[in-house]
């Protein structure tokens, strides 16, 4: 009897971090927006979401994710944005909110004072053009077309978009048809639990990945990033430097396993 043939090896690529330089994108975008405003340069950062890095900065740049929601302001931004005397809720306040990134409105105090609010960071990568407009990571768009051609292997952009996803799920389509072609947008799954597709691989620059699967199907290649650059990570998970670094061989040492 024929010995079985081996199944592809199935890689999970990300895309903002890996693919698409967000980091860069954002600090661009927010010195462009807020050039007299604190900021973080790359090099100092530190944790995956740049607003937390923000917030600790100063509260009133970025705030609480799901704060928004509540419409509870918290005290470190009262302190910031003591409240107004007059209410500034009006007939067109809905609209104005949905059109502008970042626009929060928030309770100062409990009753009918209410603050609008602009979630700086937040309305950079929320508004129209930033996702498009995110320059890919050197070496990136080379690997991922080659990754594409090899045998027995089969590549996903596997990418989670924002809750806030008006302009990001179309841009983030564009964006691989832009600089990948068409071929590419066939394998795009986006997702905000990547634990439950089912792949070999995940190369990713997030450092801790969560969902309902406690046991995703796929190894995490933590892809290095500026935010990750700095963790020290257990001898038994695997890093990729950039797409200069070794994937083929990453690639090559699942294939015995599949
Ligand atoms: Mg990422």
């Amino acid at each position: 009897m024929a010995a079985q043939r081996a199944r592809p090896v199935r890689v999970l690529v990300d895309m903002d971090g890996v693919l698409a330089d967000f980091e860069a994108g954002l600090l661009r975008g927010f010195l462009r927006r807020f050039p007299g405003e604190p900021h973080v340069p790359l090099e100092q950062r530190r944790g995956f979401l740049a607003s937390e890095q923000y917030r600790a900065l100063r509260p009133d740049l970025a705030f609480t994710p799901g704060q928004e929601r509540s419409g509870e302001c918290p005290p470190t931004l009262r302190d910031h944005h003591p409240p107004r005397p007059s209410s500034l809720r009006s007939p067109g306040l809905g609209s104005l909110m949905e059109t502008s990134p970042g626009l929060h409105l928030l309770e100062a105090r409990p009753g009918p004072r209410t603050l609008l609010l602009q979630d700086k960071v937040a309305s950079v990568y929320e508004a129209p053009g930033f996702f498009l407009d995110l320059e890919p990571i050197p070496g990136a768009l080379e690997a991922l077309r080659e990754m594409n051609a090899m045998p027995d292997t089969e590549v996903f952009i596997c990418s989670s978009p924002l809750l806030k996803f008006d302009h990001c799920v179309g841009e983030k389509y564009r964006w691989v048809e832009r600089h990948l072609g068409p071929q590419f947008v066939e394998r795009i799954i986006l997702t905000r639990d990547k634990t439950v597709v089912l792949g070999d691989l995940l190369i990713d620059d997030k450092d801790t990945i969560q969902g309902l699967e406690e046991t995703p199907s796929w190894e995490h290649i933590l892809f290095t990033c500026c935010h990750n650059q700095h963790l020290a990570l257990p001898p038994s998970r695997r890093r990729l430097l950039s797409w200069s670094d070794n994937w083929r061989e990453i690639i090559e040492s699942k294939r015995a396993a599949v």
